[in-house]
């Protein structure tokens, strides 16, 4: 079993949980209403540094960040992206 690392996103610890949970939500979006891979990357990426972070979930708001930073209209809580 991997260790979780609680500054990890849910594709770093649990790929088939990913796919189910955030890769099918995508998947079910307009294209319209997604944010390019570059915009995402930034933004996860930021979050990665983040003290909000945990297991994938931002500890402000209670959503999965890899959800949020893959919106157009998605925006940090904290304002961090
Ligand atoms: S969405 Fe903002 S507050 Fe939440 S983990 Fe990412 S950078 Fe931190």
């Amino acid at each position: 079993m991997s260790k979780i690392c609680t500054r990890c996103l849910l594709a770093d610890f649990d790929r088939a949980k990913y796919e189910q949970l955030i890769g099918k939500s995508l998947s079910d979006l307009p294209p319209e209403d997604l944010a390019p891979f570059d915009i995402r990357d930034e933004r996860l990426s930021v979050c990665r540094s983040c003290e909000k972070l945990n297991r994938g979930t931002c500890l402000a708001c209670g959503c999965f960040v890899e959800i949020r930073a893959a919106l157009v209209r998605g925006r940090c809580p904290y304002k961090n992206w």
